[in-house]
């Protein structure tokens, strides 16, 4: 063989996947593997747009340029995901996965086949795609490439998709409205309330589409060859080894903060951010309540209006990621009602604010990026899940590593009340209560549970060179 390992990477349309899916290649770079990248076009356009490139010349658009010029062999290009560039795809969102389910498959098979004839491709043997994806493994199946998933959410999560059988056996799918059951037959992951479950699986579920994308992921997964997380083996030990017995799985995360990427400067962000800086330079150390609720969930009008009021009572300094998308339904008189104390920002570097010893706490909707951002800041969270795996990551930090509290008590779907916000920021922010100091001691702890699994002899450094090594492997015996 000789050549190195060469693989196609097909990155899934939405920003908390794109930040780890790129980190993900570049570490593969770093070990020696050729790299395919591929961003539908849409993505290119729009992370193009949002980043002033006349600022990186050396990119252009080509957004591995740098890395390239560092050494790494990764080669980058676009695939169409079937709509005009101007469609809006957040405001059709079922129409749009209803294609990415019917037509991006057929577009993926067609782009691979005519890509391994050119010159220079005929040596690809792997494909890396996004465990969301409905086609990897059929895909790999027919071109003979080695079919490698990467889930970027807790294993937790991923335990339950896979285990659907169990749900639909137990009663538990579809999920009925109401119900307060522990649920204990999900392998490796212990007691798990059903209020914490992904709402998705419920009963009266509106958007169907979801479940749709799901369920034909996981039946997907299962045929892949390997699978990696975008998780921290010390943290969810059980739920990794019981699915390491049905699949090769390995925990690779957070793949952000390997050691040797923060060099690489590739652009990743679909919206263009704020600089925060000097804002919170003119505010005390751990003064400040940093607000997201990350990059596509919508939050109701009712919410946002509820945690506004709240900050303004918590008399707190904050910073809020208040997106284009939700701008309308700030209260009126908001910005004089805040009077310097806040900052609002369409989007930011959301480490960078995290990192400033300014902040002192975090109100997130839990996404995971957030929370391993979080983690790896050492910043205590509020926490206030609105979908998709959320709920189930506000288990994890509030329940079981106890490093943020509940806004509402435990239930996602209970309503915001701005009293209770106001309480909650006043409490997480007081470093003289006992829940307070807590929370910073146990952050701490995982802070560095999460930072011993990135050094060299870390959990996840080592599984990283396994699967490397696996890789290989599995690629001479199939030679
Ligand atoms: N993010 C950011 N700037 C912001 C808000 C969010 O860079 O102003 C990033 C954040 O750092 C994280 C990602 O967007 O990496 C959101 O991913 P997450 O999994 O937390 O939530 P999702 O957007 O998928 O719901």
């Amino acid at each position: 063989m000789g050549e190195k390992p060469h693989a196609i990477m097909i990155a899934f349309p939405y920003q908390g996947h794109i930040t780890p899916f790129v980190n993900l290649a570049l570490k593969f770079a770093s070990k020696g593997f050729t790299i395919t990248f591929v961003h539908t076009h849409y993505i290119h356009h729009t992370i193009s747009s949002s980043n002033d490139h006349t600022k990186t010349s050396l990119q252009g658009t080509d957004f591995f340029a740098q890395a390239r010029e560092s050494g790494l062999d990764i080669r980058y290009t676009t695939i169409s995901d079937g709509f005009p560039l101007e469609f809006d795809r957040a405001l059709h969102i079922k129409e749009f996965w209803d294609a990415m389910l019917s037509d991006f498959p057929g577009r993926v098979d067609e782009f691979i086949g005519d890509m391994l004839k050119q010159p220079g491709y005929d040596g690809v043997s792997f494909l890396i795609a996004d465990t969301f994806y409905s086609w990897p493994a059929t895909i790999a199946f027919k071109y003979n490439l080695i079919s490698v998933s990467f889930w970027t959410q807790p294993a937790a999560v991923f335990s339950v998709n896979y285990h659907l059988d169990l749900l639909i056996e137990n009663g538990h799918f579809p999920l009925k409205d109401n119900i307060n059951e522990e649920i204990i037959y999900i392998p490796g992951v212990g007691s798990i309330n059903t209020r914490d479950l992904m709402p998705y699986l419920k009963e009266d579920e509106p958007a169907k589409f979801v479940q749709k994308v799901i369920f034909q992921a996981f039946n997907e997964v299962k045929k892949a060859d390997f699978i990696l997380f975008n998780t921290i083996q010390e943290l969810e030990t059980q739920t990794l080894s019981a699915l390491n017995q049905k699949q090769p799985t390995y925990s690779v995360g957070p793949v952000n903060f390997f050691k040797d990427l923060t060099k690489n400067s590739v652009s990743k962000s679909l919206r263009s951010e704020s600089d925060c800086t000097k804002w919170l330079e003119s505010k005390p150390p751990g003064s400040v309540l940093y607000v997201s609720f990350g990059s596509h969930v919508k939050s109701s009008e009712q919410m946002i209006q509820e945690i506004a009021h709240g900050l303004v009572l918590s008399e707190a300094n904050f910073i809020w990621v208040v997106r284009t998308d939700i701008a309308d339904f700030l209260p009126d008189g908001f910005h004089d009602d805040v009077n310097g104390k806040g900052l609002m920002v369409p989007w930011c570097d959301q480490v960078t604010v995290l990192s400033d010893p300014a902040v002192g706490g975090f109100l997130t909707h839990c996404g995971w990026n957030s929370v391993m951002e979080s983690i790896w800041c050492g910043v205590r969270m509020i926490c206030y899940p609105l979908y998709t795996d959320q709920t189930m990551n506000r288990k994890l930090v509030v329940d079981d590593w106890k490093i943020g509290i509940d806004l509402c008590d435990g239930m996602a779907t209970l309503m915001v009340d701005r009293i209770k916000v106001s309480e909650k920021i006043k409490m997480l922010l007081n470093d003289e209560s006992d829940t307070s100091r807590g929370l910073k001691k146990e952050v701490e702890r995982v802070n560095l549970v999460l930072r011993n699994a990135l050094e060299k002899d870390g959990s996840s450094e080592k599984n990283f060179d396994q699967v490397v090594q696996d890789l290989k492997a599995r690629l001479l015996a199939k030679n």
